[in-house]
């Protein structure tokens, strides 16, 4: 993508890294916009209160030694509205759909100078992720891919525990089957050490699968109508 700076649309805090982190560093700078960053959740199970707060820290740590920016929507992920992280079979959530998108395009208008996009791909099961891609399926933002360059990325670690069935939905396969997946690949080299600071939600475990067995980073290309086929899951 030949632009200076390079949005990341992330459904929750630490995707953005997780799934492209490497492919970040091409860019003179990055903004990251967390849509569903109000959580309650950490793997050392501190007080849900203290978790917000704890996971922006982290954001500012990459801020600080990588230069991305964050910004972040304030709705709530699934452990805090009691949907199962993986149940795809939730209804979609309309009204956060709508308020997710609003946000985002708030923040996209006020941007000053070029922009590229990286929206999810959602390649997993999670409604969050789903909503997040949905959110460029209809109204202004869907109009606005008719103007600024975007790219589809692959989320990890979802795309690493794929076994070809379960973690896999229409929109995918839509881009696989139309030939109109163009796959850039990018080396892992800084992953280890950006995942290092998300130690609130990354287990040394998980950190070896992302960072070790994983060698690279997948962003594709698509057609605008990727988001409208995405609807038909
Ligand atoms: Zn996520």
């Amino acid at each position: 993508m030949n632009t200076e700076r390079a949005i990341v649309i992330s459904p929750h805090i630490d995707d953005a890294v997780i799934s492209i982190g490497d492919t970040l560093r091409k860019f003179d700078n990055a903004l990251v916009l967390n849509i569903f960053n109000q959580s309650r959740e950490t793997i050392t199970g501190v007080n849900p209160k203290r978790v917000d707060a704890i996971r922006r820290a982290e954001d500012t740590v990459i801020t600080n030694n990588y230069g991305y920016d964050f910004a972040y929507a304030n709705l709530p992920d699934t452990s805090l509205r009691g949907v199962e992280w993986d149940d795809f079979a939730a209804p979609v959530n309309y009204d956060l759909l709508e308020q997710a998108r609003y946000w985002i395009k708030t923040q996209l208008e006020s941007q000053k100078g070029d922009f590229g996009l990286f929206i999810p791909a959602s390649y997993g099961l999670h409604p969050d992720h789903y909503l997040t891609t949905l959110t460029f399926s209809e109204g202004e933002l869907s109009y606005l891919l008719d103007w600024v360059p975007f790219e589809i990325y692959c989320e990890q670690p979802y795309f690493l525990v794929d076994n070809g069935k379960r973690h896999d939905h229409q929109g995918t396969n839509y881009l696989r089957n139309e030939g109109k997946l163009i796959v850039n690949t990018f080396d892992v080299v800084y992953k280890r050490e950006m995942l290092r600071v998300y130690e609130s939600q990354l287990s040394e475990q998980r950190i070896q699968l992302l960072a070790g067995k994983n060698r690279a980073e997948f962003v594709w290309r698509a057609k605008k109508d990727f988001f409208t086929k995405s609807k038909e899951r």
